[in-house]
């Protein structure tokens, strides 16, 4: 026997009572009782995504969000920012070129932030791009970009600022309407502590305003279209009734924490995690930037990252993240977003020693352990 645990960023631990929220029979979607849960559904996300604007749920991957954000907002030819900073900020590129977007690329060393005035000057520099796109939380570098700034700049200009927060919505602050953020996404398996299968998009009245001359190809992924039936508690297509009905729990069990609370976990599991790798003497990947989402270190010189993260999976049955691209074999990224707590952190940190002593590192047992308890003690009266 080999008992499992899921830190990675994505899909994230289910709690038991979401589980068995969606274990029970289906019912219909046309039917009160399913637009009584929806309706409620509804109401708690915007709670969550902080907006009074509707909060679109789709049947999709997050990703369904971006694109969707995308189709609905801008015309082929339209120009926008993207800030390029990690895997998923490439992705918000590939989207936009095809469907026809002109892209200024922003790059950002990964495991860096965007600096805020580099984004206003080519802003200023081409006065024609009606969009600025990023991530909250680029989740491959383990970075946070400073949205707030961004949403500053964007606020009085013909120009949306759209943003990802899929690993930051429910993980940190992102007011969308204190802030002025026109779009913000998300999706179930990251902070919602579902299984993947929805995603979220939250609408500014400005972003609606986009939304009427946008002339992008689109079917399925029509805001406009599900909005007009969220009015009436549905959604234009069938729904993905369990996940929904377990979206519901999820909500209530953040709800019940309350937002603020809830930011305080993630924010206290990450300054554990960050303990446990300065006391390793590992690397952090984003230092002067991290998200609270999850944490990135790189592995010791000599080690194999992606040996070591087959190894913690496999042999100790702890499931990370590795790196992607240039990172790949380089570092390790140690999830602690949704359902997770002081002891999951406990045990990620404990199997990190022990896989690193396995791998001939020189690792004194229990100090990175110690340093994150530390930390973790925090959270208790
Ligand atoms: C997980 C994730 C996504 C969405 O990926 P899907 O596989 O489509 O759910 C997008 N952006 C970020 C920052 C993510 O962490």
């Amino acid at each position: 026997m080999k008992k499992r645990y899921l830190l990675a960023p994505g899909p994230t631990p289910v709690p038991e009572a979401a589980l068995l929220a969606m274990a029970q029979p289906i019912i219909h979607h046309r039917t009160p009782q399913f637009s009584e849960i929806f309706k409620e559904t509804a109401e708690l996300l915007k709670y969550v995504f902080q907006t009074g604007e509707d909060v679109l749920i789709l049947a999709a991957s997050g990703t369904g969000a971006m694109e969707g954000s995308i189709v609905n907002l801008y015309s082929p030819g339209d120009e926008v920012i993207v800030i390029n900073g990690g895997k998923f900020g490439e992705r918000w590129v590939k989207i936009s070129e095809a469907y026809g977007l002109k892209v200024h690329w922003l790059k950002v060393e990964w495991g860096k932030a965007v600096n805020p005035a580099d984004v206003k000057k080519l802003l200023d520099e081409n006065p024609k791009v009606r969009g600025v796109l990023v991530q909250a939380s680029e989740t491959s570098t383990t970075a946070a970009h400073p949205i707030k700034e961004l949403a500053a700049i964007t606020k009085d200009r013909d120009c949306l600022l759209i943003v990802d927060g899929i690993t930051a919505v429910g993980v940190f602050d992102v007011p969308m309407d204190a802030w002025g953020v026109d779009v913000l996404v998300s999706g179930s398996q990251k902070a919602f502590m579902l299984p993947p299968g929805l995603a979220f998009a939250a609408l500014s009245q400005k972003a609606w305003k986009f939304q009427e001359t946008a002339k992008c190809p689109k079917f399925y992924f029509d805001f406009k279209k599900e909005r007009k039936n969220l009015k009436d508690n549905t959604t234009a297509y069938t729904p993905a009734v369990s996940l929904i009905i377990g979206l519901n729990t999820a909500l209530k069990m953040i709800k019940e924490d309350g937002l603020e609370n809830t930011f305080k976990r993630h924010d206290r599991l990450a300054r554990a995690t960050r303990a446990a790798g300065a006391a390793l003497g590992l690397k952090p990947l984003a230092p002067e930037a991290p998200s609270n989402a999850a944490t990135g270190v790189f592995v010791p010189e000599g080690v194999d990252g992606g040996k070591l993260v087959k190894y913690l999976r496999d042999e100790m049955g702890v499931t990370m993240a590795g790196g992607q691209d240039h990172l790949k074999g380089k570092i390790l990224r140690i999830a602690h977003l949704g359902y997770v707590d002081t002891f999951d952190i406990i045990t990620s940190i404990a199997a990190i020693e022990m896989a690193l002593v396995k791998f001939g590192h020189k690792v004194e047992l229990g100090k990175a352990v110690g340093a994150a308890q530390q930390v973790l003690l925090e959270g208790y009266k």
